[in-house]
C-alpha cells in the first residue's frame, strides 16, 4: 500500500501542468535551456534569466522513433531522450533555446552530436575523474566557456552579482530537499518512495525555485506531523534503499512494486536522492570556482575512480537503517553495471546486507519477473 496524500500528482500529471505554465513563459519572452544531467551548473542558467527543464526520457513510447537513428542496444534513457526530441512530441524540447549538456557516458555524449542537428545544443566536457588538479581546471574553464555561451545564445549578460544570488538560492533548494530526503530515516518512515521519487522528477515542471522550495517545506512538515500523530512506535516494514541508474523510467514497475510487496523505500543513492543535493555551493569565493568544485564532487558512476560513491553509499546505509539494497540497472548502461561489482560486494560483504540488481529498460515485458525477483529479496529480508 503506498502512503500518498490526498492531491498527491503524479509525475505524467505533473509533466503536463508544466507545459502550460512554460508556454505562459515562453510567452512572456522567458528563455528556456534544456537539461539532461544533475552535473549541469543550473545556476548559471538562472543567472542568465532562464528556466531551466529537464529533458531526461522517462517514457518508452518515443523509443522506436529514437531506434530508427541509434542503435537499439543503448540505454533507454537516452533513447528516450532522443525519440522525443527527434519526433517533435516533447513540449519542452519544443520551447527549448538551447540545449545544455555534458559528456558523462559514452552513449549520452555521441548522442548529444545528434540532437545538435535537432536543436543548438552546448556540451560541457566534464573531466572523465577528480584526481589531480587539471580535472578541476579545466572543469573550471569550462564554466567559464559556459558564461560566454549563455551570454551570447540567450542574448543576455551574466553578472557576478546574478551569480551569487542563483547560488544561494539553489542552495536553499537543496536545504529543502535535504530535509524532505530525511523524512526517510523516520522508523517506520512516513514517506512512500514513490512520492519521493515523483516529487523529485516532477520538481524540474515548476519553473519558479522559491515555489519548489515552499512545496518542499510544507510537504515535510506535513509529514513530520503525521509521524508523531500516525506512526511513530508503529513496527516497522523492511528498508529498502535503491542505488544505480535513473529510476524514473522504471518508477512504477520497480519502486511502486517494491512499496506494493510490503517494503518501504526509504532512500535513494540515484539522481533522485541526495547525489547531488548533499553538498552546498560555497558561498564566500568565486563562484566559477564554487560552482566548478561542487558538480565535480558528483559522485555518478561516470566519474573513474569513484570510490565516493562508496562512501555516500555506506553513509546512507546507516543514517536511513537500511535492511536491503535494490541496484537498478538499465539496459546497457555500462558504469553502472561494472559498478555494480563494488557496490554487491560492499554492501555484502561490509555491510552484511541483502543486495540484488535489476537489469531492465523502459518495457513491460520483464514485468511479471521482476515483480518474482522483488516478492523473493523481500522474503530474504523477512
Ligand atoms: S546517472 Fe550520472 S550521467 Fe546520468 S543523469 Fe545522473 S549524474 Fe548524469
Ligand atoms: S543510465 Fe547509464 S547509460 Fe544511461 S544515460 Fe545514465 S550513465 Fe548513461
Amino acid at each position: 500500500m503506498l502512503k500518498l496524500p490526498e492531491n498527491f500528482q503524479d509525475y505524467s500529471e505533473a509533466r503536463q501542468q508544466g507545459f502550460i505554465k512554460l508556454k505562459e513563459l515562453k510567452e512572456r519572452g522567458k528563455k528556456v535551456v534544456g537539461i539532461f544531467c544533475t552535473y549541469t551548473p543550473t545556476e548559471m542558467v538562472l543567472a542568465a534569466g532562464a528556466v531551466p527543464v529537464g529533458l531526461c526520457g522517462m517514457s518508452d513510447e518515443p523509443i522506436p522513433a529514437a531506434e530508427k537513428f541509434l542503435p537499439k542496444n543503448l540505454c533507454p534513457l537516452i533513447k528516450s531522450s532522443y525519440g522525443f526530441a527527434v519526433s517533435d512530441t516533447c513540449p519542452y524540447f519544443y520551447f527549448s533555446d538551447m540545449i545544455l549538456a555534458e559528456t558523462t557516458c559514452d552513449g549520452k555524449k555521441k548522442m548529444y552530436e545528434m540532437m545538435n542537428e535537432l536543436k543548438y545544443t552546448h556540451v560541457m566536457q566534464l573531466p572523465p575523474g577528480r584526481s589531480g588538479s587539471t580535472a578541476l581546471h579545466s572543469w573550471y574553464d569550462e564554466m567559464l566557456r559556459l558564461k560566454e555561451v549563455l551570454e551570447q545564445q540567450l542574448e543576455t549578460v551574466i553578472t557576478e552579482d546574478d551569480l551569487r544570488n542563483a547560488i544561494r538560492l539553489k542552495n536553499r533548494e537543496r536545504k529543502a530537499t535535504l530535509d524532505f530526503f530525511e523524512i526517510g530515516r523516520l522508523k517506520p518512515s512516513p514517506v512512500s518512495g514513490y512520492e519521493i521519487s515523483t516529487i523529485m522528477d516532477s520538481n524540474s515542471f515548476i519553473f519558479d525555485t522559491e515555489e519548489k522550495i515552499a512545496i518542499l517545506e510544507e510537504r515535510t512538515a506535513q509529514l513530520k506531523k503525521d509521524y508523531q500523530e500516525n506512526f511513530a512506535g508503529k513496527p516497522s516494514r523492511p528498508r529498502i534503499l535503491i542505488t544505480g541508474c535513473p529510476s524514473g523510467g522504471v518508477r512504477d514497475k520497480i519502486i511502486r512494486q517494491i512499496e506494493e510487496l510490503g517494503a518501504d523505500m526509504v532512500a535513494f543513492e540515484n539522481c533522485s536522492g541526495p547525489r547531488a543535493q548533499k553538498d552546498l555551493v560555497a558561498e564566500d569565493k568565486d563562484p566559477y570556482l564554487a560552482l566548478a568544485e561542487k558538480y565535480l564532487r558528483i559522485n555518478c558512476s561516470v566519474m573513474s575512480p569513484n570510490p565516493e560513491r562508496i562512501e555516500a553509499l555506506g553513509e546512507m546505509l546507516d543514517e536511513y537503517s537500511v535492511d536491503g539494497v535494490i541496484e537498478i540497472i538499465l539496459q546497457a548502461c555500462h558504469t553502472f553495471a561494472i559498478e555494480s561489482y563494488r557496490v554487491r560486494k560492499f554492501v555484502t560483504e561490509e555491510k552484511g546486507l541483502p543486495y540484488m540488481a535489476l537489469e531492465t529498460d523502459y518495457s513491460q515485458t520483464d514485468t511479471g519477473q521482476i515483480n518474482t525477483r522483488i516478492s523473493a529479496f523481500l522474503e530474504i529480508i523477512d
